[in-house]
């Protein structure tokens, strides 16, 4: 005797139908897949199923106290046992098989959908983490009915239309023998059992609408469009099923200075011809607070000025990019007649009076620039 029916379900030997079908019922809910999808545990959910296969149908229950078990293979599996002309074996590798999946009453239990939530950060935000309160509207577990359903101090009916499985069964004789064929059932739509008075709280959904806030870590990094899952966060399924997720999808707020592009931030800085040229001491204020920045003499536009390791915060990873700061060199305008002869002056001693300009093909553009400015150029 390959297995013992009544220890799977828990029951006596000399239990009754009644007590059968309440031990399995009791054992179904928490084992289906729906509700527990982890391979040992549908494993016990198959095993729970055949043993109620068998000892719900009293002959093949009297079979197996006589000491003949209808799924071993072994016993020289029944098909004249059982009498209906089909090896059993075959019918349970239709129920249970690779095509078939997992058959029995389907639970009410479903998982929630996932939902996801727009979230607006600054850059600062983005750049070092933050943690957040989120408001979402969800569905919650029905405290009342604890997401049966059911009205408190009742308990859903076993279906009388297929007593329990959730599916007819039909058998029509053809040329190949008696076909036994099954399809949902329409009075409990499958479930195996009908909720005669719903729960009032939940209308027998299981669940209940919801306003709830949760405190969610962003880590430093993230960046527009990234989506952060919230595993379980999400609403509670139709019956009381397993949260779906919840996604943080972040909307990084543009800064009034700094553009990002992936994990660097690029700025502009305006300075007169004059600091160009002889060099100074400009201020910046950074993520990290205000630093002085050296501009060296004869600075050029369109320069890069590189701070490295100003930048953000790598996602998931160590180091953080660069703050690079490009130059832009401001031509005097609306001289006074003492500066334009300032000017006239030095261009003179300088011999760029009339200057021949240096030509060079297109434009000169941002990673031109920017490579220069590795070079240290
Ligand atoms: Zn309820
Ligand atoms: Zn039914």
């Amino acid at each position: 005797m390959a297995k013992d029916y009544y220890a799977t379900l828990g029951v006596r030997r000399d239990a009754s139908q009644e007590e059968i079908k309440k031990a399995y019922r009791r054992l179904a809910r928490e084992l289906h897949p729906d509700v527990n999808p982890d391979p040992e545990t549908q494993e016990r959910f198959k095993d729970i199923t055949q043993a109620y296969e068998v000892l719900s149908d009293t002959n093949k229950r009297q079979m197996y106290d006589l000491g003949a078990d209808p799924f071993s293979s072994g016993a020289g599996a029944g098909a004249g046992g059982f009498g209906a002309g089909f090896p059993f074996s075959d019918i349970m590798d239709a129920f249970f098989g690779s095509a078939g999946g997992a058959r029995g009453p389907r639970s009410r239990a479903r998982r929630g959908r996932n939902a996801t939530i727009r979230v607006e950060l600054d850059l600062a935000e983005t750049a070092f983490g933050t943690t957040r309160e989120i408001v979402v509207d969800t569905a919650v577990l029905c405290d009342v009915c604890q997401g049966s359903g059911a009205a408190a101090g009742t308990h859903p009916d076993t279906c009388d239309m297929c007593h329990g499985r959730g599916e007819v069964s039909q058998v029509t004789r053809s040329f190949l023998g008696q076909v036994m064929t099954s399809r949902p059932c329409p009075q409990c739509g499958g479930y195996g059992s009908v909720i005669r008075n719903p729960c009032l709280e939940c209308s027998g959904e299981g669940r209940v609408r919801t306003r709830r806030t949760i405190k969610v870590r962003i880590p430093a990094g993230v960046e527009d469009g990234t989506h952060i899952q919230l595993a379980g966060e999400g609403e509670v399924g139709p019956g009381g099923g397993p949260p779906g997720d919840l996604f943080l999808e972040i909307a990084e707020r543009p800064h009034p200075i700094f553009e990002r592009r992936g994990d660097d931030l690029h700025c502009t800085v305006q300075i007169p011809m004059t600091a160009a040229a002889l060099g100074t001491i400009l201020t910046i204020e950074t993520l990290d607070g205000a630093e002085e920045i050296d501009v060296r003499p004869a600075t050029q536009a369109g320069q890069v000025i590189p701070l490295y390791g100003r930048g953000v915060q790598r996602l998931n990873e160590t180091g953080r990019g660069d703050l690079l700061i490009h130059v832009n060199v401001e031509t005097p305008a609306k001289l006074d007649a003492q500066q334009e002869e300032l000017l006239r002056e030095l261009a003179k001693l300088r011999g760029e009076e009339r200057p021949p300009g240096k030509f060079s093909p297109g434009q000169q553009g941002f990673f031109s620039r920017l490579r220069d400015a590795f070079n240290g150029r």
